[in-house]
């Protein structure tokens, strides 16, 4: 393992961090490591694909997407106004990965008439508006057609990506020369390398453990740094035009203390109402800037 390439740059130089426990398929444990040369943290494991589907086919999507609908639903809306000021509403608009419908919902709602979708083979597809004209089903992009389309919205879908040549190079052949690039994904903030030091001490380094496994996981494979993705956009024929970090959440601060420190860690629940009021400040702040906003135009 110790010579894993980095997921996203391609580079052997990397630390490990440390070990996480994995509950969704065959691999009891994951390898998380620090890439030296883009700073992505990502899951050194070697994963088949038949092991990755296996873990999404455990995953109980139906209350998956209740549990991060409250969450989503303004950070979607929010999204879908901030691609109506790059785009026109009539643009040919190809969601990748979005077949439980939330954010082709958001951008029916801000006035978009000419959706796409695509989704995986076997992932959820569910509720989605009238302004959905085409649904794309396939593991490579093979079934879309080439130059079609005037933007691609990739939201919180990179970091699920096992191969991210072939997503990239994929979205960029169906992608017109010019067409827009809008993608939301994870990136390493402050606190998580805070947590990567507090990994490597003996009495506190289960906090630091805890931590990492909500951030990366069998599911989020990578979380990538503004370097990495501007690496990215170069590599794979995109002019990045704005890239910014903000603070985003997929599920309410409550339901991670639920999950990750009640029903894994074994606090007990009445602590549930005492630490999300001690933890929401520093999981709101700059500290955890975690999500990248990223806009990129295709080269012509
Ligand atoms: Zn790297």
């Amino acid at each position: 393992m110790a010579d894993a390439p980095c997921r996203v740059c391609g580079s052997h130089r990397h630390v490990h961090l440390c070990r996480t426990a994995n509950e969704h398929s065959a691999t009891r444990w994951l390898d998380n490591y620090r890439c030296l040369a883009c700073g992505s943290v990502f899951i050194g494991n070697a994963l088949a694909p038949a092991e990755l589907s296996e873990a999404y086919a455990a995953l109980d999507e139906a209350a998956y997407y209740d549990e991060t609908a409250q969450a989503s639903a303004p950070k979607f809306a929010a999204a879908a106004d901030d691609i109506a000021a790059l785009v026109p509403r009539d643009a040919a608009l190809l969601d990748v990965g979005g077949g439980n419908g939330a954010f082709a919902r958001a951008l029916h709602g801000s006035g978009f008439s000419n959706l796409s979708i695509h989704e995986i083979p076997g992932g959820e597809l569910s509720n989605l508006p009238p302004s959905v004209r085409n649904i794309y089903r396939d593991d490579d992009y093979a079934s879309l057609p080439g130059g079609a389309f005037d933007i691609v919205s990739m939201m919180d879908v990179l970091e699920h990506v096992p191969d991210l040549a072939a997503t990239l190079s994929g979205v960029q052949r169906v992608l017109r020369p010019g067409g827009t690039l809008y993608v939301h994904t994870p990136v390493v903030t402050v606190l998580d390398r805070l947590m990567h030091a507090v990994q490597k001490f003996p009495l506190i380094g289960g906090v630091g453990r805890a931590w990492q496994r909500t951030r990366t996981s069998i599911y989020h494979l990578q979380n990538f740094t503004p370097r990495a993705l501007r690496l990215l956009m170069a590599r794979y024929g995109f002019n990045v035009v704005r890239l910014a970090r903000i603070n985003e959440l997929s599920w309410p601060i409550d339901y991670y203390v639920r999950v990750y420190l009640v029903q894994l860690r074994g606090m007990p629940s009445f602590l549930v109402r005492p630490v999300t009021l001690l933890l929401t400040p520093l999981l709101r702040s700059r500290l955890n800037a975690n999500k990248a906003v990223l806009v990129a135009r295709r080269r012509g």
